[in-house]
């Protein structure tokens, strides 16, 4: 069984509130609830005198969640409590779970000086990407062309990562089309902002951050050059990422300016390209492979998505073809990451915004997208693996002519 917000609104019920006789949902102190498989986050508005105060009434919400939740045999495998104040900015927050299994304070966040002169490393931190302070690994998903599935590919691949434990960030930047709001069902959050950083989103165990949610959805999103490079760099430099394992990052599709700041920015590991089998998807998808050459950056593979359809029936049938992407991956010289079918519910888990129910189908065709799903991130954490231990021995090099 799944955390549900009914679950973990009652467990509260048994955390007293600031005012005798009262507990956080009676006194109005629980402003919001997410929930979402074995991950859950709550905001407080409480007047806790310290920030002592304020982790130790995290500790009895966690500790009434978890004796809520472990009789019904669900798992909390990570529980985020945000201190809000009256205009709703977070003032302290406080992670249990995560991939050690331990309390984890927020990260520090990075001085304003230290972004400014270039995101000077702030001591203590495991080894990261510079530009990104606390990120372990960054992995672009790009494309040649829309609509071949590359924020499909880039939610599931964060989501999966999350659900094995790991602390991961997906940021959309596809800023012309940002489509993360929708599929991670990020309708009803706020945007807030706490000490000049945005705060990410907590959608399916990742934290997102998009362009989405900073401008109106039925605005048209048309960016210059320049601009492009300003709304990239402040989406990524100007979110509170903490410390990350891995960063997934959904670029516009083809080859553009988005891409180019990336590369001038971030140090990736490396990118991934989506491609489905038709001929012309793949010499577009060939295009976006030598962009990448051209930028420096390693690609990690080719990800075949729309590969074939599979029935209720559980028959296959190769609407577009199968293994086009595969060959030209070949043809290229660079790794098969996968093959994604078509699937209904994929479809409809997307636009529903719950893409944890990818991993979690019982019908037939929903268990072959379960498993297709798990190969294709198995896939990438080798080629990621291998790429990291090449990053380690190598300068990074950016040519572009
Ligand atoms: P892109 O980011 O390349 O523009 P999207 O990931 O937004 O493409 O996918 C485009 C549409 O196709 C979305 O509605 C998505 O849900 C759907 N889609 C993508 N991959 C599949 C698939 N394998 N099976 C079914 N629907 C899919």
């Amino acid at each position: 069984m799944s955390l549900t917000k009914p679950l973990v609104t009652d467990a509260l019920r048994a955390v007293a509130g600031a005012a005798p006789g009262t507990n956080l949902v009676s006194g109005h102190h629980l402003l919001w609830v997410s929930a979402c498989d074995t991950y859950a986050s709550i905001k407080l508005q409480y007047p806790a005198p310290d920030k002592a105060g304020f982790d130790a009434l995290a500790a009895r919400a966690h500790a009434a969640v978890l004796s809520a939740a472990t009789p019904l045999g669900t798992r909390v495998d990570s529980f985020i409590v945000e201190f809000v104040n009256e205009s709703g900015a977070v003032v302290h927050s406080r992670r249990f779970g995560g991939p050690t299994g331990t309390p984890q304070p927020e990260p520090p966040a990075p001085p304003q000086a230290a972004q400014q002169a270039g995101h000077a490393p702030i001591p203590g931190l495991r080894p990261q990407s510079p530009g990104l302070p606390g990120v372990a690994r960054i992995i672009a998903v790009g494309a040649g062309k829309g609509g071949v599935g590359k924020s499909t590919v880039a939610v599931n691949l964060a989501v999966g990562l999350a659900r094995q434990g790991q602390s991961v960030g997906l940021l959309d930047a596809d800023i012309y089309g940002p489509s993360l709001p929708t599929m991670l069902g990020l309708d009803d959050q706020e945007v807030v902002v706490h000490d000049g950083l945005l705060q990410p989103f907590l959608a399916h165990g990742a934290r997102c951050m998009t362009m989405g949610k900073l401008v109106p959805a039925d605005k048209p999103l048309i960016w210059r050059g320049p601009m492009a490079h300003g709304a990239f760099k402040q989406l990524t430099e100007q979110t509170r990422w903490g410390e990350l394992d891995t960063l997934v990052i959904d670029l516009p599709p083809g080859t553009g300016d988005v891409s180019l700041t990336m590369a001038q920015m971030l140090r990736l590991t490396g990118a991934i390209v989506v491609c489905t089998p038709q001929r012309v998807a793949q010499d577009d998808a060939s295009r976006a492979i030598q962009m990448f050459r051209q930028l420096g950056v390693e690609i990690l593979g080719v990800v075949e998505n729309m590969s074939t359809f599979v029935g209720d029936d559980g028959k296959e049938y190769d609407i577009f073809g199968k293994g086009g992407a595969q060959h030209m991956a070949q043809r290229m010289g660079v790794p098969f990451l996968g093959a994604i079918p078509i699937t209904m519910s994929l479809r409809q888990n997307s636009d529903a915004g719950d893409p944890t129910a990818n991993f979690t189908g019982t019908g037939r065709a929903e268990r072959a997208l379960a498993q297709a799903l798990g190969a294709m991130i198995r896939q990438v954490e080798s080629q990621v693996a291998l790429a990291s231990l090449k990053q380690a021995q190598t300068t990074p090099k950016l040519t572009i002519s």
